[in-house]
């Protein structure tokens, strides 16, 4: 299931929400406000990626103890 971080234009609120495909045109109402006046940031899917292929790398030159794989 996709995690999709909105950012709420009412008062800045920014949150992340797991979304089914079924609630994929739904805009979630702020936590913080409640206000529906929300907006969808980049897909949390996309950045973990990215950074992942260049984290992994740097983990295996430096000292490791940032991998938590003890
Ligand atoms: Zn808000």
């Amino acid at each position: 299931m996709p995690i999709y971080e909105y950012e709420c234009d009412q008062c800045g609120e920014s949150f992340e929400k797991m979304v089914r495909f079924s609630e994929a045109d739904q805009i979630p109402a702020c936590p913080e406000c409640a206000s529906t006046a929300t907006h969808k940031k980049i897909s949390k899917i996309f950045s973990l990626g990215s950074s992942d292929l260049g984290a992994s790398s740097s983990y295996d030159s430096g000292c490791g103890s940032q991998g938590g794989f003890t």
